[in-house]
């Protein structure tokens, strides 16, 4: 590990699933990785028992390699650093403790917590933090308290002569809290478990890191952080808090707000890449203006100083908008691979996409332009799978097959005729024209003639291009879905 190489951590708690906020956190601090040439590592921050579950963390690693944000070190890759997970980490912040034990920069204290709770009642509104009753306890008799099992947390003995803690951050600018407002923070639990802030200085100090890029919910603890650094006597990484992400009601997103996590869109065919794209776009920008950032421009160009500090809004009509353009681009073998659940929702059997997969691929150009989410697909292109079951949408029934005057039966019969026809190949542009030939001699507008046979085939009166659709299905599913829609409808 040189000393000159970025090192970057994204360090979720297992509490839950990965949510937007936390995805882009992991988003900003991979790019970041990859544009400075460093490591970007993954540890996992399972310090609360109660609410840390390995699930979670399953969850959280597998949201991570969904959206292809590979980690260079940390749970499953392994590194030097290692382990990468907080819980098996105790012996790191023994020893820390240790030494600060040893120096003296942090004491026992012995206070309850009704003692503190009636504290802080007693202060009301003026409460400002441990009044550090145990700090200058007689050593000896704290000693003694320990070896007879008396109940104690350590805290870092703040220096009484620290000023103002001041640091620059990446985003914010240069930040300053009073030292008053830092009270000797507990360290290490009573139960010998580390706290966040100690457990976070240890990890990101001994795991080298030169970066911390994270939420702003976390900009009130990188004072009392820089404490625990200057105590262990470590260099502090640079800090970038990220804003805020809004709803559209510029209030926090929320669950109110709908899906908030990485699982949620996936499950609803948002495409990983979209995704990444968006979410970086919460706070970031290449030039202010471009909004199509594949990934691999996104490592090569992303920088920390066009970061903003302004609150970002998660505008989820957007996010469709950017889904649609990467299912445009994304090419038809692609699509059939992102799309294979839901062609499968739709009606496709597994085996149909693994053995004819080039047919799958006729039916993306249907609806590339079409789709902003995957989860559409079998709304969309249900009807190439019915075979001769076709489920009539009852308002186009009404409105073209039964409408008065409209003669659909007439145009379905000839329809038939001409489809059935073998000498016409069983391409779009013939078997559209030899349709449309059928107007003049039958006295029909082409609207007349082409919507019954859309719905006849699709299902409904609006649909993905008829006569691709027509040369995608074979000339007797065609003809037994016309048969059957005369049958039903006449
Ligand atoms: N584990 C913390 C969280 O999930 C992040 C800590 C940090 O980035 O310093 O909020």
């Amino acid at each position: 590990m040189t000393q000159t190489e970025v090192r970057v951590r994204f360090a979720p708690s297992p509490t839950g699933k990965l949510h937007i906020g936390g995805a882009r956190t992991a988003i900003y601090n991979w790019a970041f990785a990859k544009a400075m040439g460093g490591r970007f590592i993954l540890r996992i921050e399972d310090t609360d028992p109660e609410r840390s579950t390995e699930e979670n963390t399953q969850v959280i690693l597998r949201a991570m390699r969904w959206m292809g944000l590979d980690w260079d070190e940390g749970p499953e890759v392994g590194g030097p650093c290692g382990p990468y997970t907080q819980m098996q980490r105790g012996d790191i912040y023994a020893s820390a403790l240790e030494k600060l034990k040893a120096e003296g920069k942090v004491y026992p204290c012995f206070c309850t917590k009704e003692e503190l709770d009636a504290k802080r009642q007693a202060a009301g509104e003026s409460y400002s933090g441990y009044d550090r009753t145990c700090r200058d306890l007689d050593p000896a008799s704290a000693r003694e308290r320990i070896a007879a099992g008396e109940p104690h947390v350590w805290r870092l003995k703040v220096p009484a002569d620290r000023g103002a803690i001041e640091f620059e951050d990446a985003v914010y600018g240069p930040m300053s809290f009073p030292a008053e407002v830092m009270d000797d923070l507990v360290l290490v639990r009573s139960d010998g478990s580390p706290t966040y802030n100690f457990a976070v200085v240890c990890d990101d100090s001994s795991m080298g890191i030169t970066h911390v890029i994270r939420g702003d919910d976390h900009l009130s603890n990188t004072p009392r952080q820089i404490l625990v650094y200057e105590a262990l006597g470590r260099p502090q990484p640079v800090f970038a808090h990220l804003s805020m992400i809004l709803g559209p009601d510029n209030k926090k997103l929320s669950k109110r707000h709908g899906a908030t996590s990485v699982e949620e869109y996936r499950d609803a065919g948002i495409l990983p890449d979209a995704l990444v794209n968006f979410l970086a776009l919460l706070g970031w920008s290449l030039d202010g203006e471009t909004t199509l950032i594949p990934p691999d421009v996104l490592c090569r160009e992303f920088s920390l100083d066009r970061i903003t500090k302004k609150d970002a809004v998660f505008d989820e009509a957007k996010l469709d908008w950017m889904n649609g353009q990467y299912i445009q681009r994304m090419g038809a073998a692609a699509w059939v691979q992102a799309a294979r659940p839901w062609l499968v929702e739709a009606g496709a059997t597994e085996r149909d996409i693994a053995e004819q997969p080039l047919w799958f691929e006729r039916a993306y150009p249907l609806v590339a332009e079409r789709l902003t989410r995957l989860d559409q697909i079998p709304e969309k292109l249900g009807y190439l799978f019915w075979g001769p079951n076709v489920q009539l949408d009852e308002r186009s029934v009404g409105k073209v097959l039964k409408k008065e005057g409209a003669r659909a039966d007439e145009a379905l019969r000839a329809a038939r005729e001409v489809l059935a026809d073998t000498t016409i190949a069983w391409q779009c542009d013939p078997l559209q024209d030899a349709v449309r030939a059928l107007c003049e001699p039958l006295g029909m507008k082409p609207k007349s003639m082409f919507q019954p046979i859309r719905v006849a085939v699709c299902g409904n009166m609006v649909s993905p291009p008829l006569f691709e659709s027509i040369e995608l299905l074979s000339r007797e599913d065609v003809l037994a879905r016309i048969d059957a829609t005369l049958d039903a409808a006449f």
